[in-house]
């Protein structure tokens, strides 16, 4: 068998909070329970969020938590050259397709199409408008124009055409920390004609984290359970590019349960408040256990 492989992958766009420490927790027990490795990524793609200070703060958390990391941090906003091939794969594919339009223009869309139905505007499992060139329409005279002028576009994932494409099965397998496997089928398509390439940046988190998993030969991705839905996407991505599926887990997030929505959950407390405060590694270790 190989020698399973495991990451944590934060974006420096904030502190740690113990929700993230849970998670890096768990893999690293996991990582040390089956004799893997235990990698750390920076996904620093959105280079108007991230900050050097943050990245810095991220690792010395890590490090005060005791968690051992291989060396070799893996920055993913040195690598846009390979999304960019990642992209140009799907693209020669005639999977993706420019889209213009701004926010505003789409929740506008959205509201026409309301106001005209009745029915609420399909969204994806993040909440965002549904899109899709069947649906929506898209002027291919149009779109050469715009992209001839060099007008900023994100690049859209033309779902209907992928999924026939990847016509194998989306089956992935899921795993919990005992160890127990389950097979469960991937439903890219409630994500509509996904970004793949974003206007302002030239990847999307979906392909930069398949072609990274894939890349550092990633066996094991134990994450929070807000990514679940994602992981269609991704699975997808992976048939359309030829890279392997590795196992999931998804975890749940720590929250207070305490209902109370401006209560500071337990989950969204800063390691550096922690540590502030006089906590020892220990503490943060007990409180960031996951529950179940
Ligand atoms: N970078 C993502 C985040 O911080 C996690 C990505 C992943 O684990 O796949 O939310």
């Amino acid at each position: 068998m190989t020698q399973p492989v495991f990451r944590f992958a934060p974006s420096p766009n904030g502190r740690l909070h113990l929700g993230h420490a849970a998670s890096a927790l768990l893999n690293e027990e996991l990582a040390r329970r089956s004799g893997g490795r235990l990698l750390l990524r920076i996904e620093d793609i959105d280079v108007t969020r991230c900050r050097p200070e943050y990245e810095a703060a991220i690792i010395d958390d890590l490090a005060w938590l005791g968690i051992a990391f291989e060396p070799h941090i893996r920055r993913q906003s040195r690598h846009f050259d390979e999304y960019r091939a990642a992209a140009d794969r799907l693209a020669a594919m005639g999977l993706l397709y420019p889209c213009f339009r701004t926010r505003r223009e789409i929740a506008q869309g959205a509201a026409a199409f309301e106001a005209a139905t009745g029915a609420p505007a399909p969204r994806d499992p993040d909440g965002a408008i549904l899109r899709s060139r069947a649906l929506h329409g898209h002027d291919e005279a149009e779109a050469a124009r715009r992209m001839a002028a060099g007008e900023p576009h994100a690049l859209r994932l033309d779902m209907a055409r992928a999924r026939a494409l990847a016509s194998e099965s989306l089956a992935y397998t899921r795993f919990d920390a005992a160890g127990r496997e389950e097979t469960v089928m991937a439903d890219p398509a409630r994500w509509g004609d996904a970004v793949i390439v974003r206007k302002e940046i030239p990847t999307s988190y979906h392909l930069s984290v398949v072609h990274d998993d894939a890349l550092q030969g990633v066996t094991h991705v134990v994450r929070g359970v807000d990514l679940e839905a994602a992981t269609d996407l991704h699975v997808l991505l992976q048939r359309l590019l030829d890279l392997p599926t590795p196992r999931y887990l998804h975890h749940p997030l720590i929250f207070d349960d305490s209902g109370e929505k401006l209560a500071k959950s337990r989950g969204s407390t800063p390691l550096a408040e922690l540590r502030a405060a006089g906590a020892d590694a220990q503490e943060a270790r007990r409180l960031a256990r996951l529950a179940g």
